[in-house]
């Protein structure tokens, strides 16, 4: 009798073969990370997630290689398109630092917390690593990823030394995760000290909590650092609104920026008791344990729209998506503008306004388009300071990816254009 095989038995299958669209090929092409499933038009045998697909085009030439997973409308998401490649260790390990190097000299010591894999855009589809401090954090937003993940938590240790790294999994793969070999949850530890509480890392200088075991996203908003530096910077002497405030994030460059006052607004109370510990933690900084803070937890649309006289020098509005889907993209537009609305109502003279959208579903030109017309509407003078875009450390290489906008207007004064 032969002694056992020590392979394991997805490799003994053959190699898993796609044919696609032409349509879709067209899209790998041009450099677009994900196959739909409808786009398929043949697969040799079924397969499980994260097998290694093999794209091949209508002359049967190799188009891409990525990993596949049953369950998702997106079948396949793309790590390597052009000419066949091996994806071996060695190629591994200059994806991770390809991604490393696009990082290198943007931040300085005084910024502790950033991404470090952004996803497709960084050639990791569906996959996210960010640090805080000493603790990495690793996102998995497709199942695809589990039965890498303890070859990819190798490669992380050995190239980047952190002292602890915890997985978090997006809600829709948390069952399958469960199941996955002895079973991976949200949360876990999967190298380094255990942890219990929040980590603390800095950005700009400035101390903050991030709850990376059960926190949003992976426990705090890295991708609005640029924009709240800026309003940091126009808040001196102002009273500021933060709507949507989540832990504090823009109150404490304002408060320390030399704000008057800051106000946190956010339906949670676990964000606002978060943005307290925030003031806390820097309350050795004087122009932050200066400025006055107070948090009020309400929902941030009925506040702003309701009697409350009450008018601020600096409003954020920084909502979460409100297109989650694209049947829902006209509403989130309108609904974007009736928000503007309201803030401008809440502006004093002279007041500031930062407007933000996080859905992907909105084009930066609807969403500026939205804010300028409630600007427009508010019968006041105003001018247009800036638009924002991506941190340089959340590339988006393609559409789907491109969430993230700002626009900064300032106003006149009360008086009615002419
Ligand atoms: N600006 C923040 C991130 C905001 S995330 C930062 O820089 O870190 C969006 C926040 O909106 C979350 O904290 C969420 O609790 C809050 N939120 C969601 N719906 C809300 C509503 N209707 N009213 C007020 N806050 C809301």
């Amino acid at each position: 009798m032969k002694p056992p095989s020590k392979q394991p038995i997805a490799e003994k299958l053959p190699r898993l073969r796609l044919r696609i669209t032409a349509a879709a090929e067209n899209h790998i092409r041009s450099g677009h990370p994900w196959v739909f499933a409808d786009s398929v038009r043949e697969q040799n045998r079924d397969a499980k997630p994260g097998e290694l697909a093999v794209i091949f085009d209508r002359k049967d030439k190799f188009l891409a290689a990525g990993l596949f997973d049953p369950d998702s409308p997106i079948r396949v998401r793309v790590l390597h398109a052009g000419k066949p490649q091996a994806l071996d260790v060695a190629w591994w390990t200059a994806r991770l630092d390809a991604a490393v190097c696009r990082r290198d000299g943007l931040f300085e010591a005084r910024t502790t917390g950033y991404r470090l894999i952004n996803g497709e855009s960084d050639g990791w589809p569906g996959l996210v690593l960010d640090r805080y401090g000493a603790t990495f954090v690793l996102k998995l937003y497709t199942a695809a990823w589990l039965p890498r993940l303890n070859e990819i938590v190798v490669l992380i240790r050995e190239r980047l030394l952190p002292e602890r790294i915890v997985l978090r999994l997006s809600r829709n793969i948390q069952r399958t995760a469960e199941s996955f070999g002895r079973g991976r949850h949200d949360g876990e530890i999967l190298c380094g000290p255990e942890l219990t509480e929040s980590v603390v890392f800095l950005e700009n200088g400035i101390r903050f909590e991030a709850d990376v075991l059960r926190g949003q996203k992976t426990g705090f908003f890295l991708d609005q650092r640029e924009n709240r530096r800026e309003a940091g910077e126009l808040a001196r002497g102002r009273e500021m609104l933060n709507a949507f405030s989540f832990s504090g994030g823009f109150s404490l460059y304002a408060a320390r920026g030399g704000a008057k006052s800051v106000t946190d607004l956010d339906l949670s109370p676990h964000a606002l008791a978060a943005a307290q510990r925030n003031f806390q933690l820097n309350s050795a900084d004087p122009a932050i344990a200066g400025c006055s803070h107070e948090c009020v937890q309400a929902d941030a649309f009925d506040w702003l729209a309701g009697g409350d006289a009450r008018r601020f020098g600096l409003i954020v509005l920084d909502p979460p998506s409100l297109a989650k889907r694209e049947a829902e993209r006209a509403g989130a537009i309108r609904a974007y503008t009736r928000l503007a609305e309201s803030g401008i109502r809440r502006l004093a003279p002279d007041g500031l306004l930062l407007a933000c959208s996080c859905s992907a579903h909105v084009s930066a030109e609807e969403f500026f388009g939205a804010v300028r017309q409630a600007a427009v509407n508010s019968g006041r003078r105003f001018v247009e300071l800036k638009t924002t875009r991506h941190a340089p450390d959340h590339p988006a290489t393609f559409k789907e990816a491109d969430y993230l906008k700002g626009i900064f207007l300032k106003f006149k004064s009360l008086k009615a254009v002419s």
